[in-house]
């Protein structure tokens, strides 16, 4: 949303996304914090040969040493997968790669190599002790869930670390905000309406600053066929995209680690086992059905766009 004031803007075409800071701090300061995002993509993709993520899925079964980051992501990862009993689970990857969402040659993939991925999606054969990470060899992960919110944190503590004072990190619909606009007031975040222009149309606005704000939609990556849409959250117990009338939900908290793998639980949890689920990390969360009816924490401070 236009904030109405004089910025700077860096871009940057990281995690299959499109990421952007905008804030009044010089140009060469926001580009050295988005730069760090090169980084991270090394150390999480899991495309990347070498990157932790890599590693893990190709140790056949051997334990392997992750960095401090990683750890902290796997932490939280494993820990949402046991409080939404398993609709967060990382061990999901080989479903995912049947779907081919990220490389634009989406397709239905075969039922039975779909059930086959589904039985490997076992978190709970997932090991970490301390920095060591153990995955059986058919137990393959995908942090696509879950990663950016990390990354996101950090990159907002490295705008801090050089002295800004107001930021907005808008990395994919995973959003950031550092301290509060330059004239004083809350950031304004425009949820994105699904239908709409990316970037331009919102059904609704939250005020935010020092906050995050994370957004899981089935507009984010899918593809339509024979009237159906298909998108990239999975049912972790089919394999098939979940199927619930949800069109998006945001999450609004501290930790965009947190944020991230909740609203990736929230989606698949529907409103009533997600608002409680939601409640319990202190976490608000505000839900759009595709027959315009919302569901939301009443303490979220949101604005309804008509
Ligand atoms: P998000 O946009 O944060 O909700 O993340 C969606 C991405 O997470 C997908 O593109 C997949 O890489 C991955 N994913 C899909 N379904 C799940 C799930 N049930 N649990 C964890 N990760 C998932
Ligand atoms: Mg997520």
């Amino acid at each position: 949303m236009n904030q109405g004031l004089a910025m700077n803007q860096v871009r940057g075409d990281y995690f299959d996304t499109f990421n952007t800071i905008t804030s009044p701090a010089p140009q060469e300061v926001l580009q050295a914090a988005m730069d760090e995002c090169a980084y991270y993509n090394k150390l999480l993709s899991k495309t990347v040969p070498g990157s932790d993520v890599w590693r893990i899925n190709h140790n056949h079964g051997e334990p392997v040493t992750v960095s401090e980051h990683t750890r902290t992501i796997l932490e939280m990862a494993l820990e949402m997968n046991r409080a939404s009993e398993g609709a967060f689970n990382i061990a999901i990857g080989p479903a995912i790669a049947l779907w081919h969402f990220t490389d634009g040659t989406a397709v239905l993939p075969d039922p039975e190599k779909l059930k086959e991925a589904v039985k490997r999606a076992d978190c709970s054969r997932i090991c970490l002790e301390e920095n060591t990470v153990t995955v059986p060899e058919e137990v393959e992960i995908d942090l696509g869930g879950i990663a950016k919110g990390y990354i996101c944190d950090c990159i907002a503590d490295s705008l801090r670390a050089r002295g800004v004072t107001s930021a907005l990190l808008n990395f994919g619909g995973n959003v950031v905000t550092v301290g509060k606009r330059p004239d004083g007031q809350p950031w304004t975040i425009g949820l994105q309406r699904p239908s709409g222009e990316r970037g331009k149309e919102f059904w609704a606005a939250v005020k935010s600053s020092d906050n995050t704000l994370v957004t899981s939609g089935i507009y984010e990556r899918s593809f339509q066929l024979n009237g159906m849409t298909y998108h990239h959250i999975l049912d972790p117990r089919t394999g098939w995209p979940v199927q619930n009338h949800i069109l998006t939900v945001t999450a609004v908290t501290k930790s965009s680690l947190l944020a991230d793998a909740i609203t990736t639980a929230l989606f698949v949890l529907g409103p009533e086992k997600g608002l409680a689920l939601a409640q319990k990390y202190g976490v608000s969360a505000v839900y759009l059905r595709d027959d315009g009816k919302v569901f939301f924490d009443p303490d979220l401070d949101i604005v309804f766009v008509k």
